[in-house]
């Protein structure tokens, strides 16, 4: 299932998409952590509803908010996560070019979730450097610690894509990726989670980006250097995950900070971060 956050008749709703319509599921549940804690249970009943709905309005008439418009925790967020990525940065940074050997774990603030189609602010009087990372972002649906790698697919719920857009002034500046990478508003996520049923390979998707209809990101998630069990099983070592707890798996090359010249997004830029799956989830920025 497609499942969605929208918002429709000034009521926000927690919904599913059947073809081209949304069937409303707020007869099961009233946001989609409730869906998500109801665990599969719930989900069966989700199911029944979407099957049996008479109909809904056409996804074109709805407004799409992030799945999960208000995530309990940060978004956990991998680092450096693939290869080609990992040197485009390493470089830009005149520093050594040299692989992680461990996962490099950082976090998003809450606050910077932002939404399908919502504009994403440049804050230009806070950084001049933002850039964009299209991320595969896991969504945990089972509450554990000490996640062995080989059960890690138990715990998963599903897949959305997430927008990690960064500050890099901000993140040289202050030897960090936290600030610099929770301004408001620079997490879009969406356009929905697909249940991880329907992703039975989540390291066989298309990934990419396009800037103002330009392809700048083109890869494939097995290009990860971690896969996701060992990103789960490593941050749930002493660290308890929950129902709606968010994974953002790290970016593939191709971001502004590796081009020559660099380049930063501008006023008016459109972002299309896109992967096999799951969809097109669409941005702009606005001064
Ligand atoms: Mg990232």
């Amino acid at each position: 299932m497609k499942l969605l956050t929208y918002r429709y008749e000034g009521v926000e709703r927690v919904g599913a998409l059947r073809g081209d319509e949304v069937i409303d599921l707020s007869p099961v549940a009233a946001s989609m952590l409730e869906l998500i804690e109801g665990g599969p249970e719930l989900l069966a009943e989700a199911r029944k509803v979407v099957e049996a709905a008479a109909g809904g309005p056409a996804l074109a008439a709805v407004e799409l908010r992030a799945p999960i418009p208000r995530p309990r925790k940060n978004i956990i967020c991998l680092g450096m996560n693939y290869a080609a990525h990992a040197i485009e940065s390493l470089r830009a940074k005149g520093l050594p070019e040299k692989l992680p050997q461990h996962p490099v774990f950082f976090s998003k603030m809450p606050t910077a979730v932002n939404h399908p189609n919502a504009p994403v602010p440049l804050m230009a009087d806070v950084s001049s450097q933002r850039d964009w990372e299209v991320e595969l972002a896991v969504v945990i649906g089972r509450r554990g610690r000490d996640i062995p790698a080989s059960e890690v697919y138990d715990y998963i719920f599903g897949y959305t894509i997430l927008n990690d857009v960064s500050a890099r002034d901000l993140q040289s500046r202050h030897h960090q990726f936290f600030y610099s990478k929770s301004l408001d508003g620079s997490a879009p996520m969406g356009p929905w989670i697909v249940t991880a049923d329907e992703i039975p390979d989540p390291h066989a998707l298309g990934i990419r980006l396009r800037l103002n209809g330009e392809l700048v990101q083109n890869s494939v998630t097995r290009d990860m250097i971690f896969d996701i069990p060992t990103c789960i099983a490593t941050f749930s070592r002493g660290v308890t995950l929950e129902p709606g707890d968010i994974i953002a798996t790290g970016t593939p090359a191709g971001v502004g900070m590796g081009m020559t010249p660099q380049r930063w997004l501008q006023a008016g830029d459109v972002m299309e971060a896109e992967i096999d799956g799951i969809g097109v989830l669409r941005n702009v920025v606005v001064p």
